[in-house]
């Protein structure tokens, strides 16, 4: 699953959150409970379906045939999960008749009593006939839930604009609210399902599509299978009136489900797919096992998205049109990293959600291996440092990456088991090298395939083939939390030069690390020395005949760690110069901008796009780019930069100084392809002549996502009048949920405090009642404050006009 992680609150909302936490009772009792594998009794083997749809009631009529052996010790009872069903009959089936058997129900689980003691590797095969009726699921007497329905209809009725739709999400267990199950990960079973739907709707599923059966009543019944086994939370139905655009793996299809709108750019989106395919295979050295390939894209998906064997499911944020395009795929990591779970994940499957690791950091990782391969190493260092900066903002010291205890399954799905566990992979490989890495991988796969497993059977694949003992690594990064805080010093006397590494962190716990240190003689001349770090303070003698131009501690730069490198400002211009990775020059830039030193603006010339973004926003954070040696690159990288992230970052810059001088140069770019270019230049215009913001914003409205958008809502909200609430809000209906679409949410919000219509204002508060809705749940917390003020202060607005119903609505929304 790729979890949409949403950093930003964490230093917008931390104050408040702080105090609130307080207030509350302190809920611990899950610290005490062990979150182990789940016991197996009977063990699933096959399961077949046959299921159809009310879109009225939002129902599911399904038939199961499910097939069970018990796992090792006899057994004369069998227990399913199965949510918030109906259930109207259980059977066992004997030959051609069915033989009726005894069962409970609590609405989560059934408990049948079989017709007599089954004996490890004896077959039966249970009857359910059921109704799921996923929203009216309740769980332990809560009220009906958001995030688990298991099966969702999407605007059933054609009520709305939304696309018609119904999609599945399995993981955790939610797969049980829509067929009775084992529904844990280390269950797994082969799979048929016939699903009947309205003729003008396709149909999605695992496996391959056998065979179509028109029906006289205007349905049709679509027959898919999956020979191959896999967990139940992999599970996945998708219907709808997508059209499949059509792509190839070597002879295997690789298939694309998307609105009509979206064909035309559908492989521009995902068209990476079959090279990622073949990246994949040639790392790990195992071939994609599975039939074929689908990705599919749902409306209003509770998540980032989700790896259903051979049918992914993305949320909409991967719907971009060619103009979004041109600035890069926004979704091409959540694309590789769906991917590669068809190793980690679906192939080899964490036992536990404890064992997440096994699943989430592999597919995290496959991100930065992917970005590697294909955008090159600097590319894949700066998302691994994102990575790491979201899971040091995460506050997560205390957390392991195998997590034993836990308060709800779903909070491992955390920084630690995504951001974290790239990292502790990077240092592994760095580590063990790149040929023994990827070798223990494959003997991982191929020894576990279609199998579970827990962390340990990973260390002892990467034990097998470096012949090292590796459990302080998998002791300190799997079984043990938090990371080393490290103080780095340096002198030199007497032909020695001396490295001092301390180790500060609060915990007290001592890291052991292995390090990599380049010193440095002269421009790019160096010598590496291997050391371990493993003492509260350790102190490094290099020989050398005059004192070193710089020392590059961690030089590969993969430590997961928080640092203090204690380095002058001649040292850190020659790592910018010599040093090879992107940490070390963002690291020196980053000096630089702390200590306001005009060297920074070496950055705007780096060799990769993302560092001279970085100098820009840093020059602009300190004002300093007035200066004329500085504007006229910035100038330059305006006109000609070739990324369009850069060049729109230099125009913003320029827009900032309302010169009239820049303005041929605004106008040669506000029709820019680009969405980042364009809305840069529409700054810069508007900010030249603001009396005329309002129009120029209109004019450029007809087209306008991203970057665009963002200034073309903000200027409507602004200086528009209530005609335009059409307009905002499609606007802001139209932007994909992400941390962006929040703040815009409070654009909104603003702009609602001035109009008057009241139907409207119901209509706003609505929809950005709907994006709160989306955050997931372990977000809310941070969110939730500024959702309320915004709709105390439209409430209180309400109720000064005398709107008070709609003013106790608004109010009511967030208690
Ligand atoms: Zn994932």
């Amino acid at each position: 699953m790729k979890k949409i992680f949403l950093c930003f609150f964490f230093s917008v909302f931390t104050l408040i959150t702080f105090s609130q936490k307080a207030d509350q009772p302190a809920d611990n009792a899950w610290e005490s409970i062990y979150r182990g594998s789940s016991p197996k009794i009977n063990d699933l083997v096959h399961t077949r379906l046959a299921v159809n749809f009310d879109f009225d009631k939002q129902w599911m009529n399904g038939e199961e045939w499910v097939t069970l052996q018990p796992h090792f010790y006899p057994t004369d009872s069998l227990t399913l999960d199965a949510k918030g069903m109906e259930i109207k009959k259980i059977a066992l089936i004997k030959g051609k008749s069915e033989l009726p058997l005894q069962f409970s129900y609590d609405s989560m689980q059934l408990r049948i009593t079989l017709d007599k003691t089954y004996k490890r590797n004896e077959k039966y095969t249970i009857y359910i006939s059921y109704i799921s009726k996923p929203n009216e699921l309740k769980l332990e007497g809560s009220s009906a839930i958001t995030e688990a329905k298991g099966l969702y209809f999407i605007n059933p009725k054609g009520e709305t604009d939304v696309h018609t739709e119904i999609w599945t999400q399995g993981e955790t267990e939610s797969n049980s609210a829509w067929f009775p199950t084992i529904d844990k990960p280390n269950q797994k079973t082969t799979q048929e399902i016939y699903m009947t739907v309205p003729s003008k709707y396709v149909t999605l599923s695992n496996g391959l599509l056998v065979n179509q059966k028109k029906n006289a009543d205007g349905t049709r019944t679509d027959y898919w299978k999956m020979d191959l086994p896999n967990s139940p939370y992999l599970f996945f139905m998708g219907i709808g009136d997508y059209v499949i655009v059509k792509d190839k793996y070597k002879k295997m299809d690789v298939n694309y489900y998307v609105e009509k709108e979206y064909a035309p750019v559908a492989k521009k989106i995902f068209g990476e797919t079959p090279a990622m395919i073949a990246f994949y295979e040639k790392i790990t050295g195992v071939p994609y096992v599975w039939p074929k390939y689908d990705q599919i894209v749902g409306r209003e998906y509770v998540s980032g998205a989700m790896e259903n064997t051979t049918a992914t499911l993305h949320q909409d944020g991967a719907y971009q049109n060619a103009r979004q395009l041109v600035d890069g795929n926004a979704w091409e990591s959540v694309i590789a990293h769906e991917l590669f779970h068809h190793w980690f994940g679906d192939l080899v499957t964490t036992e536990s959600w404890s064992n997440i690791t096994l699943n989430e950091s592999f597919a995290n990782y496959s991100e930065y291996l992917w970005d590697e391969y294909r955008h090159g190493k600097d590319a894949a260092d700066d998302h691994a440092y994102e990575d790491m900066q979201g899971y040091l903002m995460s506050k997560s010291d205390d957390k392991a990456l195998v997590r034993f205890h836990y308060k709800n399954k779903e909070d491992v799905f955390d920084a630690v088991s995504y951001n974290k566990g790239g990292r502790i992979l990077n240092m592994l490989r760095n580590y063990v090298g790149d040929s023994a890495f990827f070798k223990s991988l494959n003997r991982y796969l191929t020894l576990h395939k279609f199998q579970s497993a827990e962390a340990q059977q990973l260390r002892l694949a990467f034990e097998e083939v470096t012949g090292q003992d590796l459990n302080w690594f998998w002791n300190q990064w799997y079984y043990g939390s938090g990371q080393p805080t490290l103080d780095i010093n340096y002198n030199y006397d007497n032909g020695k030069a001396r490295v001092i590494v301390d180790q500060t962190q609060a915990t007290g716990k001592i890291f052991k690390l292995p390090v990599a240190i380049d010193v440095y003689s002269e421009g790019a001349h160096k010598k590496r020395y291997q050391v371990w770090l493993e003492n509260k303070s350790d102190t490094f003698y290099f020989a050398s005949d005059k004192k070193p131009s710089f020392i590059n501690v961690d030089a590969d730069k993969v430590l997961l760690a928080i640092k203090t490198d204690h380095k002058s400002a001649e040292e850190f211009e020659q790592q910018y110069k010599y040093a090879p990775n992107y940490l070390d020059r963002r690291e020196a830039l980053e000096y630089f901008a702390d200590n306001k030193l005009s060297t920074l603006s070496i950055g705007l010339n780096d060799k990769y796009s993302g560092l001279r973004l970085f100098t820009l926003e840093k020059l602009e954070e300190a004002s300093s780019f007035h200066v004329p040696s500085v504007l006229s690159i910035i100038e330059r990288m305006a006109d000609k930069d070739p990324d369009k992230k850069v060049q729109a970052k230099a125009l913003e810059l320029l827009a900032k100084l309302a010169d009239n001088k820049y303005q041929p140069l605004f106008e040669k770019y506000i029709n820019d392809s680009s969405y980042s270019v364009s809305g840069a230049a529409l700054l810069g215009l508007t900010n030249l002549e603001p009396s005329q913001a309002y129009t120029l914003a209109k004019k450029y409205s007809n087209d306008a996502l991203g970057k665009l958008g963002e200034v073309v809502a903000e200027i409507i909200s602004k200086n528009g009048s209530e005609d335009d609430f059409n307009f905002l809000l499609t606007q802001f209906k139209n932007e994909p949920f992400s941390e962006n679409k929040i703040k815009s949410a409070f654009t909104f919000a603003r702009y609602l405090l001035k109009i008057k219509n009241t139907d409207n204002i119901r209509k706003g508060v609505d929809e950005i009642m709907k994006v709160r809705n989306q955050v997931p749940d372990q977000y809310k917390e941070f969110i939730d404050p500024g959702f309320k003020q915004a709709f105390n202060m439209m409430s209180n607005v309400q109720m000064t006009n005398g709107n008070s119903e709609l003013a106790n609505y608004i109010k009511g929304l967030l208690k």
